[in-house]
């Protein structure tokens, strides 16, 4: 008898299966891949984030070191390496969630798993008896009718972490988070990349500000950009893929990348039976993770909010907690969101647009990485910090970060929310010199109008 048993073992489940271990439950984690950590490490975020920086460095090595003083010459691509490269990357990071199973003592079951009963997960013949089921069974690619994805020209993220050659021209429906990462990656490796968005901006969700000064670099980088299209048909024809928008705008590549979002994926699991209420294709759960159905726990991309592995893996814990002792939290007004294109777009809280909407009075403060000694040394001056404070209290509402290693500043700024802390909290605090956490630093002071060296 297990007293718990965690079904899917990405992100949110294999990290909830080792945190309930920790605090002394049995657990098990079923699986139906041979390979353990989800979409995340086997087709999502480690092979994603491999390619881009193999495919960034290969486009440095030909055209950005020249501006250093250094010159080199016969800069060629070995694609065979380079995606090799990355599947040892991945297969390194499965393996050692395998290890980290073990050592914590989780059961791992390969196969399958269906909700077979309360407190019965059934894997082939084999039926697990426990106190507790998690649902982690994560999400897979969406798309609308006319979209005929044939899993090779027209294609989904998994398919495009693989493509065997550079394509010529790349056709990216979709300008969100994948089709920006995937489209910059092959774009790197010298393909014509267009992207083609239903809405008159990419990246929705992002701060308007930020991502409109984004997607002008991109154009710069050499991405063509058609806004305003809403893609209702895209089919292979032989050797080329057409894209074809309800307003009439006709293209013809030799790859399409369809990237319109991610659905929650529950083939098999016997939901239904189950009883388990969704709601727009999602489980409905309340603050602690609880479905509807005693005993059922869902968490990560099969419920509401942001696909993202790090909400996923928080909602892990929190959830394992929970189980355990009566007490898990998450805070979602603190979960960063970032895009690892070049350079990276990090954001924390709320943007202005929600702000506006919201009627909450803010004080703002930019400041570029122009006027940066670090990000000028670096020959990396795109961007800018956008740190928006409350009017009234000026406790920090949202943090917006266009510009080199945002991934990694925004951590300040989602410690700094975490802390309810203050823009004056965020300008007193000491920040090295030279560093690029000194355009967070003077963003906070420029709330106030009092930056430094603007
Ligand atoms: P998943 O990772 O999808 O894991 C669910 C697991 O359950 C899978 O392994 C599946 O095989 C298994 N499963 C499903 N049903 C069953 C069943 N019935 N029995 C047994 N096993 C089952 N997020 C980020 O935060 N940062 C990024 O940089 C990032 N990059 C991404 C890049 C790409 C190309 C993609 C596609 C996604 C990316 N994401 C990123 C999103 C991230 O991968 C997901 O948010 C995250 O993996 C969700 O975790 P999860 O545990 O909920 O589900
Ligand atoms: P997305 O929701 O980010 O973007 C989809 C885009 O497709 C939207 O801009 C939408 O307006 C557009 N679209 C929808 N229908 C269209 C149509 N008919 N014609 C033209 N455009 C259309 O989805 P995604 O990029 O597929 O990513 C899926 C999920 O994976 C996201 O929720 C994201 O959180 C996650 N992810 C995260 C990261 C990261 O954190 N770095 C990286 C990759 C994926």
């Amino acid at each position: 008898m297990f007293d718990l048993v965690v079904i899917g073992a990405g992100p949110g489940g294999y990290v909830a299966a080792i945190r309930a271990a920790q605090l002394g439950l049995k657990v098990a984690c079923v699986e139906k891949e041979s390979a353990l950590g989800g979409t995340c490490l086997r087709v999502g975020c480690i092979p994603s984030k491999a390619l881009l920086q193999s495919s960034h460095l290969f486009h440095q090595a030909k055209h950005g070191l020249a501006r250093h003083g250094i010159k080199v010459s016969g800069v060629e691509l070995d694609l065979g390496s380079m995606l090799r490269r990355k599947d040892t990357v991945v297969k390194t990071l499965t393996k050692g969630v395998e290890g980290l199973l073990a050592k914590n003592k989780v059961e791992r079951v390969n196969g399958l798993g269906r909700i077979a009963g309360p407190g019965q997960v059934q894997v082939g013949e084999r039926t697990l008896e426990c106190k507790h089921i998690l649902i982690a069974t994560g999400s897979v690619p969406s798309f609308f009718a006319g979209m005929e994805v044939d899993y090779d020209r027209v294609c989904t993220s998994t398919e495009a972490l693989n493509f065997k050659t550079v394509p010529q021209h790349l056709i990216v429906i979709g300008g969100g988070v994948i089709g920006l990462e995937l489209g910059s990656v092959w774009g790197w490796l010298g393909a014509k990349v267009s992207v083609v968005e239903f809405l008159d901006r990419i990246l929705p969700g992002t701060d308007l500000e930020v991502a409109a000064a984004a997607q002008k670099i991109f154009e710069k980088q050499g991405m063509e950009f058609h806004l305003g299209q809403k893609v209702t048909s895209a089919r292979s024809q032989g050797e080329v893929a057409l894209v074809e928008t309800e307003s009439g705008l006709r293209l013809e590549g030799d790859r399409v990348l369809v990237a319109v979002g991610r659905k929650a994926y529950f083939d098999g699991l016997g939901l239904e039976e189950a009883g388990v209420k969704t709601e727009r294709g999602k489980v409905v759960v309340d603050e602690h993770f609880r479905t509807n159905v005693a005993g059922l726990w869902a968490i990560g991309d099969c419920i509401p909010g942001a696909m993202l592995a790090h909400k996923a893996e928080d909602e892990g814990m929190a959830v394992a907690e929970f189980i355990a002792t009566g007490y898990g939290h998450v805070n979602y007004d603190a979960i960063p969101a970032i895009v690892y294109t070049h350079p990276e777009i990090a954001s924390v809280g709320l943007n202005e647009e929600q702000l506006k909407e919201r009627g909450v009075p803010y004080r703002k403060g930019t400041f570029p990485f122009l006027a940066n000694g670090r990000a000028r040394s670096q020959n990396e001056t795109d961007g800018m910090v956008k740190v928006l404070a409350h009017t009234e209290t000026d406790r920090v509402l949202g943090v917006h970060i266009l510009g080199p290693s945002a991934g990694d500043l925004i951590a300040e700024c989602v410690v700094a929310m975490e802390f309810s802390a203050s823009s004056e909290d965020i300008a007193r605090v000491c920040h090295a010199h030279p560093t690029l956490s000194e355009v967070v630093k003077e963003a906070a002071l420029a709330v106030d109008g009092r930056a430094i060296h603007m």
